[in-house]
């Protein structure tokens, strides 16, 4: 399939071998085939062809934009004018939104053609999908198990091939976890390189707009257009975008921190194993490995559930059933009072696990344990921040492990949260200091399933995470999991066989 990736599809189109028409019907059906992985949430089939028969003329013109052709899925916590924006949560069910996010409207004006909105977990809460009021989306490696959380639709799309790319968001892992568990690229920028205008808030100090794409040239194409300061966003930085050149790049001399902290106790023999033999492999191309320490790691976990549920429990605040989405109706015995609608709204409308957050939230940050949680945790942020600087003074790149198991069972962890909350423990640490992570496919579990590799940057390193990235995936042989997704039958586990 010679428009698997955008960049291949481009080239495909320039020599008239397809067209974008053609490109995105193809997307359109493969959508419809999958529809019981439940990847989408929304599609916007006529829309999507009326853009891409306009960027075919201007293909034909000879002024078709940098991302003419580009069949981009947006996970349903990000804004696009006059579509539901729902969040995955009964709570915004019937909301449309007024306007684009940046992003969303960055990206369009480039040539994107948006197919349509991916499911997620309510409120980006999650690790596996599970949490959504749609149901759980599958993971096309293994019907049995899930894509991971939050961004699981959007890299279920990208693995299935139901279009070339999809934005995802990473507030503690939500982009790269699920990155490797469907065996495909994962990019979460630095926190401020990206907009976040128009995106629901979830964590505002941590939220990140990324991408799960095929290749590690379609995230660098995308990125290269979402990234930059937007006067909308107040902390988007005024950080100059270089351009995401990922050809010719020559890895000698680089050099690369294994932090400790991140092999121990609890991570995958498979996905040790996999690790290990990229970084022999890298040795042998002239890259300097190093072990480095990051003692401050463990706490990780608990400093990010305590933030993230903080900011969320404040975020999530103006969700009353006055001015958005879900509005209760008011039962033959119950009050009219406004108090009694707030709570009916919020009972009937947020999950669970949202529930659960804002409950914790609110209780670190309540007057008697404000200090000892929150202001703590804060503090705990900064001693990783500096874990982070540290390393990256004596090194240019960390390699580290995306998930500590290469898979998640459907309903293995639905009922232990805390359980679920533990397999954050590789994502959560780059989220609280907002370095930039991308996970890329490295090879096949012996269970079938997919193993990514995580590679974490300086801030606004993207560009030498990105480089690296491809090479390492050349490394693994990366162009089959970059091709079509393999047949069932390669991908089964073996216990699912057995
Ligand atoms: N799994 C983490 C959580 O549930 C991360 C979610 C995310 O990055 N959106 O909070």
């Amino acid at each position: 399939m010679s428009w698997a990736t955008f960049v291949s599809m481009r080239r495909a189109v320039a020599r008239g071998e397809t067209t974008c028409e053609a490109v995105t019907s193809s997307f359109l059906c493969a959508i419809e085939r999958s529809r019981h992985l439940n990847a989408f949430t929304y599609v916007d089939a006529e829309g999507a062809l009326a853009v891409a028969r306009k960027q075919d003329q201007l293909f034909v013109a000879g002024t078709a934009p940098p991302l003419a052709g580009l069949v981009l899925a947006v996970k349903d916590v990000l804004c696009v004018k006059d579509w539901p924006v729902t969040c995955a949560s009964r709570m915004l069910t019937g909301f449309r939104s007024l306007y684009d996010a940046t992003t969303v409207s960055r990206l369009k004006a480039q040539g994107a053609i948006i197919i349509g909105r991916t499911n997620c977990d309510e409120f980006a809460m999650g690790s596996s999908n599970e949490n959504s009021h749609y149901g759980p989306v599958l993971n096309p490696r293994n019907e049995a198990y899930a894509p991971g959380g939050s961004s699981g639709g959007s890299a279920a799309a990208v693995a299935a091939g139901l279009c070339h790319a999809a934005l995802g968001t990473d507030t503690g892992g939500s982009i790269r976890q699920p990155a490797a568990l469907c065996g495909v690229v994962g990019l979460k920028p630095t926190y401020g390189r990206v907009s976040r205008y128009g995106l629901v808030a979830f964590a505002s100090s941590f939220d990140a707009v990324g991408t799960l794409t095929r290749s590690v040239e379609d995230a660098a194409c995308i990125l290269q257009v979402m990234a930059g300061a937007d006067p909308r966003d107040a902390t988007s930085a005024p950080v100059q975008v270089e351009p995401m050149e990922t050809s010719a790049f020559s890895v000698s001399g680089l050099r690369v921190g294994v932090p400790a902290e991140f092999f121990g106790e609890g991570l995958d023999d498979g996905i040790r194993h996999a690790i290990d033999v990229i970084l022999d492999q890298l040795r042998a191309a002239g890259v300097a490995i190093q072990c480095v320490s990051m003692p401050h790691t463990r706490y990780g976990v608990a400093t990010y559930y305590i933030l993230a549920a903080a900011e969320a429990s404040s975020n999530l605040g103006r969700y009353d059933g006055l001015r958005y989405g879900y509005r209760p109706k008011k039962g033959p015995r119950e009050s009219t009072g406004l108090k009694e609608l707030y709570v009916r709204a919020r009972s009937q409308g947020f999950g669970r696990e949202v529930k659960r957050r804002i409950m914790l939230g609110t209780y670190v940050l309540s007057a008697g344990y404000h200090d000892a949680y929150y202001a703590k945790a804060q503090r705990v942020r900064s001693l990783i921040r500096k874990d982070f600087e540290r390393a990256f003074a004596e090194v240019d790149v960390l390699i580290t492990p995306a998930a500590p198991m290469p898979g998640l069972k459907l309903g293995s962890m639905v009922h232990d949260p805390l359980q679920m909350y533990l397999s954050d423990i590789y994502t959560v640490t780059a989220s609280l200091a907002g370095v930039p992570g991308l996970v890329v496919p490295i090879g096949e579990h012996a269970s079938g399933l997919p193993v990514g590799l995580q590679v974490l940057g300086r801030p606004f390193d993207e560009a030498r995470l990105l480089r690296l990235g491809g090479f390492v995936m050349q490394c693994a042989g990366g162009q089959r999991l970059n091709g079509i997704l393999p047949r069932r039958s390669e991908t089964r586990s073996e216990q699912d066989s057995s």
